[in-house]
C-alpha cells in the first residue's frame, strides 16, 4: 500500500503548508526516508468544521453500523500485514515480537468495543415511571441513557504507535459512542500513523459513515495541538504523554470559554512494597522484577520506578539476585534520541542522592541505549528529596530501604497519584499491614498482590487511570470497555413521547437491553 505523507481530513487527503518532517530510526541513528506535511491552522479547522458535521449524522448510527465500522477497521489493519508491523520497527526501534504483540492488542480493543455495541449495555438506559396519582405533586415519567458529547481529539502517545495511537484506544473508545476523532499524530511515528489511517478511511467509505468522522493531522510543534483543543467544535480530548504535556493542554481547555474535558494518563512511578515475608521467594521475584524493570526499555506507564523494602535479614540476598538477574539483559534502544535524553538527565537527577547498585549489559551497537538501572537511597533521603518521586522514564527503579511499616506508611501518603500500587507478601502479612495498604490505596488506581504492575490486561474489570499526575480525572480509566465512558454524558427525557424517544428507553425496549426500570434490571 502507497504511504501517504499528507493529513487526511475527512475522506480527502491534503498538504497546504510548506513545512515538512521526518521521524527518525533510533537503530540507525537516521531520519527516516518520508517527509511529512506539517497541518497548517486552515486545515485544522477543515478538520474542526467536518467533525463537527459529521458529528449530526454520526451521532445518530446505529450501534450495528459503528459496530460494523469498529470490525471494518480492525479487519483493516490486520491486512496491512508486514507492512504495517516493518513501518512500527522502523519508526520505534522497538522489536517485530512487539509490534505484532501491540498490533494484536490494537485489533482486540477495536473488536471490544464492536462487541460492547452488540450488547448496547454502556447506553445504562434507565427509567423511573410516572405515577399521575402520586399527591401532593404526580411523578413525572423521566429515562435517562448515555450520549456522545461531539468530536474528541486524540494525541497519539509516543511510547504506543498503534495501541495508543491512530486506531488505538482512545480513538476506538470515541467512535465506538458515536463521537468523531480528529488524531493529532505522534511525530515519532507518523508514518505507522498513516498506514493505520488508511486503513480507517477505507473502513469509513466501507460501511458508509459520513466525511469528517475521522482525521490524522501531522505536525512537530504544539501549535496545531494547541489549536485543536481551544477549537469550539471540539468537546472531548485524549492524551498519553508527559505530565507537563498532559497538564498544559488540560489548562488550555479550562480556559476556554467552554470547558471542556481532557483525559490525560501522564506520569506514575507505580510504588512496590516488599513485605519481609514476600523474600522466602526473593530470587523468584528478584527476575520477575528485573525483566520488569527492563521490559520495552522501561518505556511504559506502568513500570516499576520505586521498590520499597522492609529491613530484613534475606533482603540483601534480594537485592544481589536482583542485581545479577539485571546484569544479564542487555540493553534495548530506547523510543526516540529525545526521550533517552529525559531519561539520561533523570537518571543523573537519582544519582545525585542516591548510589548506582546494578546495572543491565550495555549494548555497544546502540546509540541511544536505555541500560537498566537500580539505585537504591535510605528512607529518610527518599522523603527530603520530592524529586526522588518523580517519574524516570525508562528502565529506572529506585529501591527505597526502610525501617519499618510505620516509617514507610508516611512516605507512601506523600506520593503524587499512582497507575498502580503493589504489594509483595502473603495474605497474613498483608492483615497485618491494614493500614498501610489503605494508605497505597488512596494514592492508586489499580492495587495488586503478588505480582508486577507491567501488563495491562484490556478487560471491563481494568482500572488504567489514577489520582493526579497519573491521570487528569481517576474516575475514568483509559483502557477496557469502561473507557467509553470518557465521551458519553447523560440525558434525561421528561414526559417524553414513545415514539421520538431513543430505542433504548421505548416502551417496547426494541434493542433488548436489561434496563433499570423503577430501581429493578429487567429486560421487560
Ligand atoms: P509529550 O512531550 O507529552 O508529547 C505528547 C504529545 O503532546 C505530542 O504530540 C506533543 O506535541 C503534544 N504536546 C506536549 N506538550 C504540549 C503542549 N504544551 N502544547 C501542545 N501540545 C503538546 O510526550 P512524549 O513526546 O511522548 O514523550 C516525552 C516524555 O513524556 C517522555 O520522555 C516521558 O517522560 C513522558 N511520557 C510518559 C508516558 C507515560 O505513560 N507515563 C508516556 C509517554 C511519554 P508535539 O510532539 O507535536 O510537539
Amino acid at each position: 500500500m502507497e504511504l501517504r505523507t499528507e493529513n487526511l481530513i475527512g475522506f480527502d487527503y491534503s498538504a497546504k503548508g510548506s513545512k515538512k518532517f521526518q521521524s527518525f530510526n533510533p537503530l540507525t541513528n537516521a531520519s527516516n526516508p518520508w517527509e511529512f506535511s506539517v497541518a497548517t491552522a486552515a486545515e485544522c479547522q477543515l478538520a474542526t468544521q467536518k467533525a463537527a458535521k459529521a458529528f449530526e449524522i454520526y451521532q445518530q448510527t446505529s450501534l450495528k453500523d459503528r459496530s460494523k465500522f469498529l470490525r471494518a477497521i480492525a479487519q483493516n489493519i490486520t491486512d496491512l500485514g508486514p507492512h504495517l508491523l516493518e513501518t512500527y520497527c522502523l519508526e520505534s526501534g522497538l522489536a517485530m515480537g512487539r509490534a505484532q504483540g501491540e498490533c494484536a492488542r490494537t485489533i482486540g480493543q477495536l473488536e471490544g468495543f464492536a462487541k460492547a455495541l452488540d450488547s448496547g449495555q454502556y447506553l445504562e438506559p434507565t427509567i423511573d415511571t410516572a405515577d399521575p396519582s402520586r399527591s401532593p405533586i404526580p411523578k413525572v415519567d423521566l429515562r435517562k441513557l448515555n450520549q456522545p458529547i461531539g468530536p474528541i481529539v486524540v494525541f497519539g502517545a509516543s511510547n504506543f504507535p498503534l495501541a495508543y495511537s491512530t486506531a488505538g484506544g482512545d480513538t476506538a473508545s470515541a467512535l465506538a459512542v458515536g463521537c468523531p476523532v480528529i488524531v493529532k499524530a505522534h511525530p515519532m511515528h507518523p508514518a505507522t500513523g498513516s498506514l493505520v489511517t488508511t486503513a480507517i478511511l477505507q473502513a469509513a467509505q466501507q460501511t458508509g459513515m459520513p466525511d469528517g468522522v475521522f482525521s490524522n493531522l501531522n505536525s512537530n510543534t504544539f501549535e496545531l495541538g494547541q489549536q485543536l483543543v481551544q477549537d469550539p467544535r471540539i468537546k472531548g480530548v485524549g492524551f498519553t504523554g508527559s505530565v507537563s504535556g498532559g497538564t498544559a493542554l488540560y489548562q488550555l481547555a479550562q480556559n476556554r470559554t467552554e470547558p471542556i474535558p481532557v483525559f490525560a494518563e501522564m506520569g506514575s512511578v507505580n510504588p512496590v512494597v516488599v513485605l519481609p515475608e514476600a523474600l522466602d521467594q526473593s530470587d523468584s521475584w528478584a527476575k520477575s522484577y528485573a525483566s520488569s524493570i527492563t521490559l520495552g526499555s522501561g518505556q511504559f506507564c506502568t513500570n516499576p520506578g520505586l521498590i520499597f523494602c522492609i529491613e530484613n535479614p534475606k533482603l540483601d540476598t534480594f537485592i544481589e539476585t536482583l542485581k545479577k538477574e539485571l546484569s544479564t539483559i542487555e540493553a534495548n534502544s530506547m523510543l526516540h534520541p529525545s526521550i533517552h535524553k529525559s531519561f539520561e538527565r533523570g537518571r543523573a537527577t537519582v544519582e545525585e542522592n542516591a548510589t548506582l547498585i546494578g546495572q543491565s549489559k550495555g549494548n555497544e551497537s546502540l546509540s541511544y541505549p536505555g541500560r537498566g538501572s537500580i539505585y537504591q537511597v535510605d528512607a529518610s533521603t527518599f522523603a527530603n528529596n520530592p524529586r526522588l518521586h518523580q517519574e524516570v522514564f525508562g528502565p529506572l527503579s529506585l529501591l527505597v530501604r526502610c525501617q519499618n511499616i510505620e516509617e514507610l506508611i508516611p512516605i507512601i501518603q506523600s506520593l503524587e497519584g499512582q497507575l498502580t500500587g503493589t504489594i509483595l507478601g502473603t495474605t497474613s502479612a498483608i492483615k497485618q499491614a491494614s493500614k498501610l495498604v489503605e494508605v497505597l490505596k488512596s494514592r492508586v488506581g489499580r492495587l495488586i498482590f503478588n505480582g508486577v504492575p507491567t501488563g495491562v490486561e484490556v478487560c471491563t474489570a481494568m482500572q488504567h487511570g489514577g489520582p493526579f499526575p497519573a491521570s487528569t480525572d481517576p474516575r475514568f480509566t483509559a483502557v477496557g470497555v469502561h473507557s467509553m465512558k470518557r465521551w458519553l454524558r447523560p440525558i434525561s427525557y421528561q414526559n417524553w413521547p414513545d415514539e421520538f424517544l431513543p430505542e433504548a428507553l421505548k416502551a417496547s425496549n426494541p434493542l433488548g437491553l436489561w434496563r433499570l426500570i423503577d430501581n429493578q434490571w429487567t429486560k421487560n
